[in-house]
């Protein structure tokens, strides 16, 4: 069955990662996926959750692969829940302009330890109405 072999791209670190051609701290794997220490934590147990098929973002890669990550992503946000803190971020970063550097779907697990937003950098307007309209009618199905 074709679906079953994950695809991979040889400038991948994270398909390295997956076959054992560069090290990580893996904190799970199972057949279609895997999780690992992020290398540059923000906080401590920052983790990444990855498909091992191959695809830069999540609408890359088929569908019960997504499926197989969410799994894989509630199995490890309750081993932080119940072993780190009940306090975290998940985060999905897709293209460049958000911030995305490897380009194989990851979920970042972001444990919190203390106070504060961590997205309240710089200054925040409240959502103008006008516009709120604009991007509902743009985001909504024709
Ligand atoms: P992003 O900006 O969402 O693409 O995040 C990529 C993340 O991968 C960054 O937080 C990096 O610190 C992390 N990273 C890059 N290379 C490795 C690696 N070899 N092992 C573990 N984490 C890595
Ligand atoms: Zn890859």
């Amino acid at each position: 069955m074709a679906s079953a072999a994950p695809a991979r791209d040889p400038n991948c670190v994270f398909c390295d990662i997956v076959e054992r051609r560069a090290p990580a701290w893996i904190l799970f794997e199972d057949e279609h996926t895997m999780a690992f220490l992020d290398i540059f934590p923000f906080t401590r147990g920052h983790l990444l959750v990855i498909p091992k098929r191959h695809g830069a973002r999540l609408t890359d890669i088929p569908f019960e692969d997504q499926m197989r990550l969410i799994r894989s992503l509630d199995e490890i946000c309750r081993r932080v829940e119940q072993r780190l803190t009940p306090h975290y971020n998940v985060a999905l970063n897709t293209g460049a302009n958000a911030g995305q550097i490897v380009f194989h779907v990851h979920f970042h697990v972001i444990p919190r330890y203390g106070k504060g937003n961590p997205f309240g950098a710089g200054s925040r307007e409240r959502l103008d109405e006008t516009e709120a309209r604009k991007v509902v009618s743009e985001l909504s199905p024709a």
